[in-house]
């Protein structure tokens, strides 16, 4: 084997796989993905993914890094030894948890259900221009429920061919329907939806945390002339001077908490009420103001806001992946092969 196709194997069917690169016939579930059906370029051999968009989460992994390495070089040896080892060590742990959990949202499958699982088609029709799906892939089936007006609406989905769940719904970003589906996050460039919606709200808190902390960290240091007295600086013109990069990252952190705070906001009083972003925008934000009777009734709440955060932050389980994306591919699996969407009329 030559070195260039060793080089070639490597990078393109485990480091990154590029599905108009890969040689030979696919392997596992993954490599089956074709330029026409992918939505994502996967990563070591299937273990991450990212969709096949601006890569804005690699933007938002350098912010974080970048935070961490100014601190590591410029403040963490003048902390522990002016104010407080703790100090060092704490932060250290809490950006250590931002990462993680950023990587984590990002990389993992938000619960993408399985493609092609409601097909009524024989597999030599899956190249088949023309075909339509019988009527009943276009109806609703409501599901029953105490009041006539608020039945849970099930739907089947053209493009991946099975009937959604409830509170399921399509990302035309990853083509694939989610599992409780709470948005598609351009900034972690995935889906947020059940299986790392509880990952999504730890870096939200913990990007909070770890910025404000940074932020007080920048600020102590810039003030510390006057805390003291023992600096030989006289003002805080001078202060920056000397401390720089102490002044920049008490600003940046200030930066970097704004708009994690926002959406950590929205968050907990999404997952106090157990709605998702799609719920609350879609159904619950227009009828707020309509009579009782017409109001959205969410169904899923437990009534107990504590045990609604609780089940969201903590008790949830993850769940299996149930693509089974690195699992060993078998010629016919229709859950891996392309199939035409239908087009309706
Ligand atoms: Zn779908
Ligand atoms: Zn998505």
């Amino acid at each position: 084997m030559s070195l260039s196709r060793i080089l070639r194997w490597v990078v393109t069917n485990w480091l990154v796989t590029d599905p108009d690169l890969r040689l030979d016939e696919p392997r596992r579930n993954y490599h089956t993905k074709t330029p026409t059906n992918r939505a994502h370029i996967y990563i070591c051999g299937g273990r991450f993914k990212s969709t096949k968009q601006w890569p804005i989460h690699v933007g938002v992994l350098v912010v974080i890094v970048a935070g961490g390495v100014l601190f590591w070089v410029f403040e963490a040896s003048w902390l522990w030894h002016n104010v407080s080892p703790a100090l060092v060590i704490i932060f250290s742990y809490l950006w250590f948890l931002t990462t993680m959990f950023m990587v984590k949202t990002a990389g993992c499958d938000p619960g993408f259900a399985p493609k092609n699982t409601h097909v009524s088609y024989s597999p030599h029709l899956i190249e088949s221009k023309n075909h339509k799906p019988p009527d009943e892939f276009f109806s609703t089936v409501s599901l029953p429920y105490y009041n006539d007006t608020h039945g849970t609406t099930v739907k089947y989905c053209v493009t991946c061919h099975i009937w959604r769940l409830p509170r399921m719904s399509h990302c035309n970003s990853c083509k694939s329907c989610v599992y409780v589906h709470d948005h598609h996050c351009v900034f972690m460039n995935n889906c947020i939806g059940f299986r790392n919606y509880r990952y999504f709200l730890w870096f939200l808190l913990l990007a909070v945390l770890t910025s404000v902390m940074l932020s007080v960290l920048g600020w102590i240091h810039t003030y510390h002339y006057r805390i003291s007295g023992r600096d030989n600086i006289d003002t805080f013109k001078d202060s920056i001077s000397e401390n720089p990069v102490a002044f920049l990252l008490a600003l940046y952190g200030l930066c970097g908490f704004v708009y994690p705070a926002m959406l950590l906001i929205f968050h907990l009083f999404l997952s106090a009420n157990n709605l998702t972003t799609r719920e609350y925008l879609n159904f619950v934000r227009g009828t707020r103001h309509a009579p009782e009777d017409e109001r959205y009734v969410n169904v899923y709440n437990t009534q107990s806001a504590w045990r609604n955060l609780w089940n969201a932050w903590w008790a949830m389980p993850q769940g299996v992946s149930s693509t089974d994306i690195r699992g060993r591919y078998k010629s016919g699996n229709l859950r891996h092969e392309p199939l035409k969407a239908f087009e309706a009329d």
